[in-house]
């Protein structure tokens, strides 16, 4: 963009910005019990469809189960159910449908092969029952799997168990503790964790009876050895470490700071939730990690807005191994004529079972779909993931405070600095943001920067959206330098405006009836 035109996009945007995305905003459009009109059906059923045999007498239900009166449904046409349940889709932002910028929580494209092969009847259609003759390209599949990950992670033993990044943190640090136990070194109940970590990782420590020591990072927002040092004793079960950290930083004394740890006697976890940085670049495993999780939901992109479902599998070093969940997959023996079986029974170290079943499946079939997609170009996702976070890092470096000078990775904090004394926050500018049609950065975290907003584009913008990003970013700086008060007012072009955060986390309305309550209490 020119200089010009860039000038009457800026002015422009002061009297009314552009709603780039439309939102839907139908805020007085009738909701769909409103609608309802006594006799009104999308389908209906004729006595035919009722004239239906029993195939095998039913179960007798007690009276108590049946219905005293219909259920109170919307009578409404087709049509009306139909653009009901659009409409809510479109008041959703997702990642189809503009940039999400979070930090930390890699939210990439999710490529629609993915979805195929998930729906694919042989995969799609499976019971978790079935016995292993008849899952064998499920089973291999998952086995597959494990072996990329594994190589990934440069840990040679996988278990793809825990549903999320946090079981994994979990499932990771209860292996930690029963290789301890096994040795009969009882007295270590400490973890270590920086202070930049994701707050799952000292909730997972202490979920699991230990307690946290935190450490501070440096000025330059890496982990410092000697701090390390002066807190290991025999007394520390180990440290969790997120490498890339959370500042967007690679910790440079990774071996030194793991050489610590072990000649300590401890592991070290990592969490993987910032793989997408170093994919084919650098291997845990390589740098000294005895136990890691993926976040295959966001490294190897699975839609996971809204909590999931999501997969965290974590990969683990020979010391570890014996301790991993149950049932694991196995090749069966050379001259079995089943190839693949789940092992439930020669593991007695073992962990025991983390998740009903297989964990979650389907999100295993897309990560698989995704790895194989990619094959020996992955480490390409990384270095453009890089290259478009520090394209940002550059561009808006004039207006926005980048909190760590230098080179980041996968993300780029800045923090308030700059605007802080026009009177304008954090929170103003990402709610100004919505009204630009962008999903708003990561804000407040890490929690060790001050006003922090955190950016991650990941490899899957263009260069045409980063620059969008960064004009209405620029934007926004000279609207909070000339008419602040339209930052402060932020959002008005979305589907609601301001909120109050607190009553919306804690008493959120999710229902009709909630909300009917809510304007007509006696009711
Ligand atoms: C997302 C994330 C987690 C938690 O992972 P879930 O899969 O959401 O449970 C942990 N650590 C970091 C750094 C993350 O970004």
């Amino acid at each position: 963009m020119n200089d010009e035109s860039m000038s009457a996009a800026t002015d422009d945007a002061l009297i009314e910005p552009k709603d780039r995305i439309s939102r839907g905003v139908q805020h007085e459009e009738p909701l769909i019990f409103e609608r309802s009109r006594p006799g009104l059906r999308g389908f209906e059923l004729t006595d035919e469809d009722w004239d239906v045999e029993p195939v095998e007498p039913g179960v007798e239900l007690g009276e108590q189960l049946l219905r005293g009166e219909p259920a109170e449904l919307p009578e409404v046409t087709e049509p009306e159910v139909v653009r009901h349940f659009t409409r809510l889709s479109q008041w959703n932002y997702a990642i189809d449908t503009g940039f999400y910028p979070l930090g930390s929580c890699t939210m990439k494209y999710n490529p629609k092969v993915n979805e195929s092969t998930a729906r694919l009847p042989g995969f799609a259609q499976l019971h978790p029952y079935l016995p292993d003759r008849w899952c064998q390209g499920a089973l291999e599949l998952m086995w597959r799997l494990q072996s990329l990950l594994s190589e990934v992670a440069g840990l040679p033993h996988c278990s793809l168990q825990p549903a999320a990044g946090a079981q994994g943190e979990l499932t990771g640090l209860m292996c930690i503790r029963a290789y301890h136990d096994a040795r009969g070194d009882h007295g270590r109940d400490k973890i270590i964790v920086p202070d930049s970590a994701h707050g799952t990782n000292p909730a997972s420590a202490a979920f699991n009876g230990f307690s946290v020591i935190e450490v501070a990072s440096n000025e330059d927002g890496t982990l410092d050895p000697q701090a390390v040092a002066e807190v290991m004793d025999e007394t520390v079960a180990g440290l969790m470490i997120t490498n890339p950290n959370t500042l967007g930083i690679f910790e440079r004394d990774i071996d030194e700071i793991c050489r610590i740890v072990h000649d300590g006697g401890g592991k070290v976890y990592m969490d993987g939730a910032n793989m997408n940085a170093i994919l084919g670049k650098a291997r845990p495993g390589d740098f000294g990690i005895d136990v890691m999780h993926f976040n295959v939901h966001k490294t190897f992109s699975t839609p996971h807005g809204g909590g999931g479902p999501g997969g965290g599998p974590i990969c683990v070093n020979d010391d570890l191994e014996p301790f991993l969940p149950i049932p694991r997959i196995e090749k069966a023996g050379e001259d079995s004529d089943l190839e693949f079986v789940r092992n439930f029974d020669d593991h007695p170290q073992s962990v025991g079972k983390v998740k009903a079943f297989w964990g979650n499946f389907l999100v295993y079939v897309r990560a698989y779909t995704y790895l194989r997609e990619y094959g020996s170009d992955l480490p390409k996702i990384s270095e453009r993931a890089v290259v478009n976070a520090n394209y940002l890092r550059a561009r808006l470096a004039d207006r926005y405070n980048v909190s760590f000078p230098g080179r980041c990775m996968h993300e780029v904090v800045f923090d308030d600095q700059s605007f802080k004394e026009l009177g304008v926050s954090t929170m103003d500018i990402a709610k100004r943001l919505i009204d630009y049609g962008f999903h708003p950065p990561t804000i407040y975290f890490p929690l060790n920067v001050d006003g922090a907003l955190m950016v991650e584009p990941t490899e899957t913008e263009s260069l045409r959206s980063l620059d969008e990003f960064v004009d209405t970013m620029e934007t926004i700086y000279r609207e909070a330098e000339e008419s602040p008060e339209l930052l402060e007012r932020a959002p008005q072009n979305a589907f609601r405006t301001r909120l109050d955060e607190t009553t919306a986390a804690r008493k959120p309305v999710l229902t009709y009836r909630q909300l009917q309550q809510k304007e007509n209490p006696r009711r």
